[in-house]
């Protein structure tokens, strides 16, 4: 059983800060800042793309809720949500995840450096992903996202 497996059974101790039938979520024990926080689903899924929408939509709906409790109980005015989607990038425990980082001003955290586009490139690299978006029935066109898969 994996770690966070544990954690949501409670067979191994964390700080909970919030548990529904659907996601738990408790304080990462390497905090970026204090507060730092995890949001799971009880269900043990890898990543994003293992998940059942409804797994993911209760999540976000959490993580709302959380995120706005940390703002408030800890006098915070800013966070980032982040995800490590796969080993590549950088996920290191295979439960699928969310990290409420609460920020400070002066935490030392930079922005991620941003590549330049070749002539042309960004449309070739758009025409792409809707394509296969298209293919595989995820868009109905640019600006209709259909309800499901
Ligand atoms: P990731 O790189 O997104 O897979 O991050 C995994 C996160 O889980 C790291 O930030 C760890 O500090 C955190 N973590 C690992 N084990 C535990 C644990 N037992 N309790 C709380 N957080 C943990
Ligand atoms: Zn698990």
């Amino acid at each position: 059983m994996c770690v966070f497996c544990k954690i949501i059974k409670n067979e191994i101790p964390s700080q909970k800060v919030y548990e529904d039938a659907f996601v738990t979520a408790f304080l990462d024990i390497n905090p970026v800042n204090p507060g730092h926080t995890l949001v799971v689903p009880n269900n043990h899924v890898a990543d994003m793309q293992s998940a059942s929408n409804e797994d993911l939509s209760r999540m976000i709906i959490a993580t709302k809720k959380v995120a706005k409790g940390i703002l408030k109980a800890l006098d915070y005015k800013a966070f980032n949500l982040e995800m490590n989607n796969g080993a590549i990038a950088g996920q290191v425990v295979n439960h699928l995840h969310f990290h409420i980082v609460p920020r400070t001003e002066d935490d030392g955290l930079t922005h991620w450096p941003g590549q330049q586009y070749k002539e042309g490139e960004m449309d070739d690299v758009a025409d792409k992903i809707k394509k296969v978006l298209k293919t595989e029935g995820a868009i109905n066109g640019v600006s209709g996202m259909k309800q499901e898969s």
